[in-house]
């Protein structure tokens, strides 16, 4: 006999087959403008991106290889579980084959932590503004956001610990913040772990790590072994460059990892990344020189814009935050007008990647005859 489980109670919503609420509510994530939108808008050529964080190069021989060797594969299925990219990352770590679980980027990780671990009647909390996928995947699963001002451009961990209820399923630190680009002190982490109880999930997002050279930011994987409620995500995205292949990974006590684990649509970190991602690991010292070529660019294009009167919070990934408040949107459309296609938060600020020599020279250019335009002087 047919049995159905009936919804308490259906909305017409207008709408053909009925989406969730919470769905048809929901704003679409907004990438990054392409390069092709700007040059179609304003009649020019060669646009740079300077909009979604994205690595300058393409990836490193080895892993170009990596990525062809797995072409002959792609009629397959590759493994779900990704036992050779977790066997590979808990050595890289040094935590247990359980401890880490892959996903399709670390957003996707991401939306399985909200998955496994929110749903409604539920807060997650996070300091704002931060990343813009955390308020999509919180709306997904009908939880409550409750969002903390950053302070000085920075996560504020006090305040963000005091907001903790004890319907927080989920808090959020972004450590290097996007947009801001700051970062808080491992201590200061460790301190907000000892408040919060074990019942709340931490969620230590650190898709920039690889760019941070504050000392106050140590391994954080050290904290794992005292706190079973931490969860780390890092990526291969930024750093590793390799943003198109979507993967990312998560660490933390193998209970948490088995819930996340459950959440993973079937097959959905691919063959091509998988291999992508092993060969990166195996590449780790060409991987660090191009992350402090960019390193090195960040701090010449901080110098440059200081000397030049900008005031811009000390950047530790591979971007510049410019709190630009009310003036947000028509600055990003003036460097539009030049080719450098960065990403405006409206009434906030800018942020612009950091890239190579070349397109950060284009971009200070598009810049200074941006301000031009507007009749304004650095802020
Ligand atoms: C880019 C980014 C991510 C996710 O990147 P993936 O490509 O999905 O791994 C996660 N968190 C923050 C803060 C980011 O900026």
């Amino acid at each position: 006999m047919t049995s159905r489980c009936t919804p308490s109670s259906w909305q017409n919503l207008g709408v053909t087959g009925r989406p969730r609420s919470a769905i048809a509510k929901l704003p679409a994530y907004v990438p990054g403008r392409s390069t092709a939108a700007a040059e179609a808008d304003h009649g020019i050529t060669d646009a740079i991106k300077l909009a979604s964080n994205e690595a300058p190069y393409g990836p490193l021989p080895s892993v170009a290889g990596a990525i062809s060797s797995g072409m002959e594969h792609v009629n397959l299925y590759a493994d779900h579980g990704a036992a050779a990219l977790r066997h590979d990352l808990a050595t890289h770590l040094g935590v247990d084959l359980d401890q880490v679980t892959v996903g399709a980027g670390s957003a996707g990780v991401l939306q399985q932590i909200l998955l496994a671990y929110a749903e409604r009647g539920d807060e997650v909390a996070m300091c704002w503004p931060s990343f813009e996928a955390y308020p999509v995947f919180a709306m997904l699963v009908e939880a409550e956001q409750v969002r903390v001002p950053l302070r000085d451009e920075t996560f504020d961990l006090a305040a963000l610990a005091a907001a903790v209820t004890p319907a927080t399923k989920v808090v959020f630190i972004t450590n290097p913040n996007n947009p801001t680009g700051t970062v808080v002190g491992t201590d200061e982490i460790a301190t907000l772990l000892d408040t919060v109880p074990d019942t709340c999930l931490v969620v230590l997002d650190e898709a920039y790590n690889e760019f941070v050279t504050d000392h106050r930011v140590t391994d954080s994987t050290a904290l794992l072994p005292r706190h079973s409620n931490l969860v780390i995500t890092r990526t291969f995205s930024k750093a590793h460059g390799l943003a198109g292949l979507r993967v990312g990974y998560a660490i933390g006590h193998s209970d948490v990892i088995a819930m996340i684990d459950r959440t993973l649509v079937p097959f959905a970190v691919n063959e091509l990344a998988q291999r992508a991602a092993r060969a990166s690991l195996g590449a780790i010292d060409e991987m660090r020189q191009r992350v402090d070529q960019v390193v090195a660019e960040r701090e010449r294009l901080h110098r440059e814009l200081v000397a030049a009167g900008w005031t811009t919070p000390d950047p530790q990934a591979n971007f510049i935050w410019f709190p630009v408040g009310d003036i947000a949107v028509a600055l990003a459309a003036e460097l539009e007008r030049d080719g450098v296609v960065t990403r405006a938060f409206p009434d906030v600020g800018v942020r612009v990647t950091v890239a190579d020599a070349d397109r950060n020279d284009r971009f200070l250019a598009a810049l200074a005859a941006a301000m031009d335009r507007l009749g304004l002087s650095p802020r």
